[in-house]
This record gives structure tokens, C-alpha cells and sequence, in this order.
């Protein structure tokens, strides 16, 4: 590591003189204001949110970080890359970048600076360039239908990614793979005030043209839509939709999206438009006395039903009445029920969503059939997930989204102290445990089976009685002495609301209204609904509900919840079966502004990210570990004995270098490939010394 002069504070916090939370926060102001947005801690990437374009990303910047060591350039995400790229091709390994931090701190735009390094170093060839061009391209794609105008964040991830970017033996690009993880659908049908819908639809209405917006009954006005129009925000600032839809198109066409396809998506979009506008009626049938509801006006019913391709009687009766079976064998009989308003409109916004859902979904496995290759080689994953968040009011989705982020932060303690102490172990260096906060108990409590967060609030959804409110009592009366929980009745703490109860997680508390909790985890599609999908004449429509298997028709359905848990468990494994890379973005104030960084913010941040304790881990007595040849090779011209010529090995010649200086020996240890320094001076001192030769 070069060090820097003292104006631009250290380039690795392991540097520091003195490892203190205040010297540590000074040091990350100091940089950030010297524009200075990396730092490292050891192999640990720390990023602080510049919220303003940096002139570090271009291609003379890729060129001067590929194949470059770490030390020899300062502190960047290019240079994290390129070492997740040499460690895949030397030891044919699988790498993954683990990139965490909370809601507009930096991870998506982390993780595409890492692509832009990896497909541009990589791409020798013309092939090599057109799969680059198409892992690019589901980018903007994907942030068209996935990412949305949070309060946090005007382009906040709403659904997880994992994409790995597969290579051949040679390092050359052959493929990739995106896993996506669930998506934040309540959004299509109502947001928190001041927020936005997923980009597409803003982008849709302004981007399309006139006469296909004709074909769509639509109007360019998206306050024409009620979806849309409820949180009172369209227009953003930073964000110009019609460049966005143009990218889309281009991103379509690169990956082989065809017109038919973009045909059906626009349609399907439209519908979900129209299916808002739909309301309902009662009406009181004399003859028989019956309460009913009907569709209140016929237009959006009528466009819904021209843009899927349905009938339109058929789907006013599915979002007016439900078929339920009654009766066994031979008496088996199906009646129609009526619904009232409230159902009508529940399950109208179920179908939104799912027709929403599905689509995502088809478009990632679709993205996922254009660019997976069949090859096996090695390959570098990178996790962009949401980050941990706080509302005013926080539901299911949030609590999702928390817990994910306690799994990332659980398998950031593990790999960082594990992976210290096998180094430590590895090279014969004796070693002393660090104290951690380990979140486990967090991630305990949600998970676990079978008296966890997500199992109870399943067995709330499988008992026809329970209710929201029934199911608050069971997790208070299960979590009553954890000390992570807090409700109401178990605190008498007024800020807490009736239908609250308050997680403290590693991140902060967060309270979660359970109102909605077990609709949204049993998140189910009225069957009437779903067959008048499936009689839609547009192959991808129908196609995006398949008939239910007959081995499936018996099986409870996963629920939302547990859906999750198993993909975040299943992640996990995914990613210890590689080599990780950390990338710790911190959010430097909240207002999105450039130049700003707020102390207290970024405080709580540090703590909360237990990056103090990773300094001191990775400090654990020593500053710097490195190869015996690094070192030899760095700094043979300090002693006689190895300057000009030597005739031993590297740890040899680094012997020699070290008692030419009179380093004492409690100063470093020297481990089986690694000699490992103590202090940060020592290696100013050679620094110095090798600049003044
Ligand atoms: P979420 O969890 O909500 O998805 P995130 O961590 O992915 O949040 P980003 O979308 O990556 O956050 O970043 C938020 C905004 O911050 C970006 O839209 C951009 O304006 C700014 N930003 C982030 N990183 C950088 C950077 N390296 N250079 C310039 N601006 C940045
Ligand atoms: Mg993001």
C-alpha cells in the first residue's frame, strides 16, 4: 500500500494510528471530501456515496487497474474486480462480490462498475463482446421493471439480483445467469406518498408513440391511471424517462427481444393499467333479495379484456364472483359467489400483481435462455440486493428485505473472521478472537423452525380463524423475552402501536404494522381469475399461468415468506461455495447531495456494519500481510545484501532486507508464504525509504 499524504487521510483504514471510532470516521470524511470515494479495509472495499459523477470511471481508468496489484494504485472498485478476476483464472475458481449497505447507498451502481471492468477487460474477442454487451444490456432492463422512486432513493432496487458472469478456461466471457429474488409487487397498486411505481410505466406512457398508445387505449397522462395516480409523484428530477425507454428498447433488441414479445409486454403493462381503473358497485337483486357487485364502468373492463386478449364477460365474472366447490363425489357441485366491494377490489389488485410478477419473472428467465451458456467454466457472482430500509410504516416487505440484509451482514461476520483466522492458521501465525455483535439470534428468530418469525405467521395463514391481529398475539407471546422483539404489550411503549411489533435489528429498530401481514404471505389468485388468464389468446399471457400440475393440486402452496427464507438459505450456499469480495457502501447523508457528509449518519452506519471490529480483525496485531516475493521484490534495492543481485529465495532476500533495517523482531512474523507486519510505520518507514532511493 502507497500511503497517501495525510490531506487525503489513509487508503486503508488498517493504516490508522490509532483504530478508534472517531479516527476511523475522520479518516472517511477526509476522503470523501477530497473525493476519495474508496477505501479499503485489508480486501475489504468501503465505498461512501459521492451522490455526484466522478471522472474515475473511464477507459483509460479500467486499463490502468487491469492486472495491476492492489497496492500499486489507489483505493478503487476496478481494483476489486481485477483481483475477483486474476484469483477466477489462476485458480479456476469460483468468485462472488458480496456488495451491502443500506437503501441509496451505492450497490447498484457498485455492482455495474464491476461489470463494466469484467466484460471490458475480458472481451478480447468479437464473441467475448457480444455476450459483454448483452450482460450489460439486462441492466437497464432490469431497472426498468425492477427499481423504483423510493424516499430513500430515486432508484431504489425493489427485487434482488445474483448474476453470474460465466467464463471459459481462458477468462473469456461465455454466459451468465441472474437469479432474482422476490420483488416488491404491493408497489404496482399503492406506494407511500411521494414515491413512484416501477420505472417502466412512466417510461412506457411517455416513450411510446402516439398511435401505439391508441392501439393500448392509453393517454400519455399517468395521472390518467389510478395505480399511478395515488402516490401523487411522476415526474422526477434526476430521472428522464423518455432516454430510460429508449434505452429499454435498445437493451431489448440487443438481447433478441422480439417485436411480438414487446408487443405482449406493452399490452400486458396497459392491462395492469386498466385493471386500476376498474371499480365496483353493489347492486340489489329485488327478486331475490341477494347483494352483488358489478364492474362500474364497462371502458377499463373493456380495454383490460383487449389488451390480454380475454372476454370480457368472463373476466368481469372472475373479478365479481368466486367459484367454490361444495359437496364430495358424485354430489360435487361448483356455486358462484358473489362478492362485495372490498373482495371485488382485493382480488382485482391480486391479478395486477400477479400479472406483474409473472412478467418480471418471465423476462429475467427469458434474459436467462439468451444468455446462459451451456459451458462449464469458472465464473464471478455478484449479489446487488435491497438494502436494509425504515419507513414511517413498515409491512411483509420490509421485513423481507431487513432479513436479508441480516443473512448478508451473518455471512459477513462469518467469512471475514473466518477467513482471517484460516489465513492466520494457514501460515502458522498465532492468533486471538476478535468480539463481535453477531446478529445470529436476528436471523434465529425469523427463521427458525418451527417457532420462528416465518413459520408462525404460516400457521397463522393455515388456521381459517386467524387474523393479523390473532397472529400479533402468537409472535408476542412467543417472543416475549427475546430480546430483539418488542411489542406493546410486552414493553408499554406507546410508540409502538396496537398492530405493531418492533424488531431490533443489527441495523436499527424497525416497527412493522402487521396489518396485511398474512394476506400478502398467502398471496393468493382467486382460481377464476387464473382460468380466465389462461384462455387468453396472446401465447405469453396464458403462458405466464400454466394449469396446475395434478401432483401440485393437493400441496399447499409455499407461501410468500417461506418462499424467501428457503431462496435466502439457498443463496447462502451459493455464495460459500465461492471465494468472496466485499463491497461495503455507506450512504453519506440523506438528502442525495453532493459534498455532504453527515457524521452521525455515516456513525451509526460504521457501527452498525461492525467495521471498527473488521479493522481490528483484520489488524488482530497485524497491519499488512504479504507475500514473501511482493516484498523481496518491492524492496530488494534497501539492502546491500540483496541489491543488485541475491542469490537465495524471496523469504530469504526478505530476511535480509529486515535485519538491514534493524526491524525488530516483535516487530513482523514470518508465516509459510507471507510475512506479516505489525505496525503501519514499518512499512511507511520502507515506503519512504524506496522513495528517497
Ligand atoms: P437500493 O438498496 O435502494 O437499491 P442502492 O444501494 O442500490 O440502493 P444505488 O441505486 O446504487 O443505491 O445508488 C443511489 C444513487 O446514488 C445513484 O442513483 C447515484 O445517483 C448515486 N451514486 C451511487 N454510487 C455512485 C457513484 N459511485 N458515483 C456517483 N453517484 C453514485
Ligand atoms: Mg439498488
Amino acid at each position: 500500500m502507497i500511503p497517501k499524504s495525510k490531506a487525503e487521510g489513509v487508503p486503508d483504514f488498517v493504516l490508522l494510528n490509532q483504530i478508534t471510532e472517531n479516527a476511523f470516521i475522520e479518516n472517511l470524511i477526509t476522503r470523501h471530501k477530497t473525493d476519495n470515494i474508496y477505501t479499503y479495509i485489508g480486501d475489504v472495499v468501503i465505498s461512501s456515496n459521492p451522490f455526484k459523477k466522478m471522472n474515475i470511471y473511464n477507459e483509460s481508468d479500467i486499463k490502468n487497474y487491469n492486472g495491476r496489484y492492489k497496492y500499486e494504485m489507489p483505493p478503487h472498485i476496478y481494483a476489486l474486480a481485477n483481483d475477483a478476476y486474476r484469483s477466477m483464472r489462476q485458480n479456476q475458481e469460483k468468485q462472488c462480490v458480496i456488495i451491502s449497505g443500506e437503501s441509496g447507498a451505492g450497490k447498484t451502481e457498485a455492482s455495474k462498475k464491476i461489470m463494466q471492468f469484467l466484460t471490458f477487460v475480458s472481451s478480447k474477442s468479437n464473441e467475448g463482446e457480444r455476450i459483454s454487451k448483452m450482460l450489460l444490456e439486462s441492466n437497464p432492463l432490469l431497472e426498468a421493471f425492477g427499481n423504483a422512486k423510493t424516499l430513500r432513493n430515486d432508484n431504489s432496487s425493489r427485487f434482488g439480483k445474483y448474476m453470474e458472469m460465466q467464463f471459459n478456461p481462458v477468462g473469456s466471457p461465455i454466459g451468465g445467469k441472474i437469479t432474482n429474488y422476490l420483488l416488491e409487487k404491493s408497489r404496482v397498486v399503492g406506494r407511500a406518498n411521494g414515491e413512484r411505481s416501477f420505472h417502466i410505466f412512466y417510461q412506457m406512457l411517455k416513450g411510446l408513440s402516439q398511435s401505439k398508445l391508441n392501439e393500448l387505449g392509453l393517454t400519455p397522462n399517468a395521472s390518467s391511471y389510478d395505480y399511478l395516480k395515488k402516490s401523487g409523484c411522476f415526474d422526477v428530477s434526476t430521472i428522464d424517462d423518455s432516454a430510460d425507454f429508449k434505452a429499454v428498447i435498445k437493451a431489448m433488441e440487443t438481447l433478441g427481444l422480439k417485436e411480438n414479445d414487446q408487443n405482449s409486454i406493452w399490452r400486458i403493462l396497459s392491462a395492469i393499467l386498466h385493471i386500476g381503473n376498474i371499480s365496483f358497485v353493489e347492486t340489489s337483486e329485488q327478486k331475490t333479495g341477494t347483494t352483488t357487485v358489478r364492474v362500474a364502468d364497462q371502458k377499463p373492463l373493456a380495454a383490460v379484456s383487449q389488451c390480454l386478449k380475454t372476454d370480457p364477460h368472463a373476466l368481469s365474472m372472475a373479478l365479481c364472483y368466486r367459484s367454490i366447490s361444495t359437496g364430495v363425489g358424485k354430489r360435487c357441485s361448483v356455486i358462484s359467489v358473489p362478492m362485495d366491494v372490498a373482495q371485488a377490489t382485493f382480488s382485482r389488485d391480486a391479478l395486477a400483481k400477479a400479472l406483474y410478477e409473472r412478467l418480471f419473472q418471465w423476462l429475467v428467465s427469458k434474459i436467462n435462455t439468451i444468455i446462459n451458456s451451456p459451458e462449464k467454466g469458472p465464473v464471478i457472482g455478484i449479489l446487488d440486493i435491497y438494502g436494509f430500509e425504515v419507513f414511517d410504516t413498515n409491512s411483509f416487505e420490509q421485513l423481507n428485505i431487513n432479513y436479508c440484509n441480516e443473512k448478508l451482514q451473518q455471512l459477513f461476520i462469518e467469512l471475514t473472521l473466518k477467513s482471517e483466522q484460516e489465513e492466520y492458521i494457514r501460515e502458522g501465525i498465532e492468533w486471538q478472537n476478535i468480539d463481535y455483535f453477531n446478529n445470529k439470534p436476528i436471523c434465529e428468530l425469523i427463521e427458525k423452525k418451527p417457532m420462528g418469525l416465518v413459520s408462525l405467521l404460516d400457521e397463522a395463514c393455515l388456521i381459517a380463524k386467524s387474523t393479523d391481529e390473532t397472529f400479533l398475539q402468537s409472535i408476542c407471546k412467543n417472543f416475549e423475552k427475546n430480546p430483539h422483539f418488542q411489542s406493546y404489550q410486552s414493553s408499554r411503549d406507546r410508540s409502538i402501536g396496537d398492530t405493531c411489533f418492533r424488531m431490533k435489528h443489527y441495523a436499527g429498530d424497525v416497527t412493522y404494522d402487521v396489518r396485511g401481514f398474512l394476506d400478502k404471505n398467502k398471496d393468493t389468485l382467486f382460481g377464476d381469475l387464473i382460468t380466465c388468464m389462461q384462455s387468453s389468446s396472446d401465447s405469453l399471457i396464458n403462458g405466464l399461468f400454466p394449469p396446475t400440475r395434478p401432483e401440485d393440486s393437493k400441496r399447499r402452496p409455499e407461501t410468500a415468506g417461506s418462499q424467501f427464507r428457503n431462496a435466502m438459505n439457498a443463496l447462502i450456499t451459493t455464495l460459500l461455495a465461492c471465494s468472496p469480495h466485499y463491497v461495503r457502501c455507506i450512504k453519506s447523508n440523506d438528502n442525495k447531495q453532493a459534498g455532504i457528509i453527515d457524521e452521525e449518519r455515516v456513525r451509526h452506519q460504521v457501527r452498525y456494519l461492525g467495521l471498527l471490529e473488521n479493522v481490528r480483525v483484520r489488524r488482530a496485531g497485524f497491519a499488512n500481510r504479504q507475500t514473501y516475493e511482493r516484498f523481496a521484490t518491492r524492496y530488494k534495492m534497501l539492502s546491500k545484501a540483496t541489491w543488485p543481485t541475491f542469490n537465495g529465495n524471496a523469504k530469504q532476500a526478505t530476511e535480509a532486507i529486515l535485519a538491514a533495517h534493524n526491524i525488530k523482531k516483535e516487530e513482523y512474523r514470518m508465516g509459510k508464504t507471507k510475512i506479516f507486519i505489525r505496525n503501519p510505520t514499518t512499512l511507511f518507514y520502507f515506503e519512504e525509504k524506496r522513495e528517497s532511493e
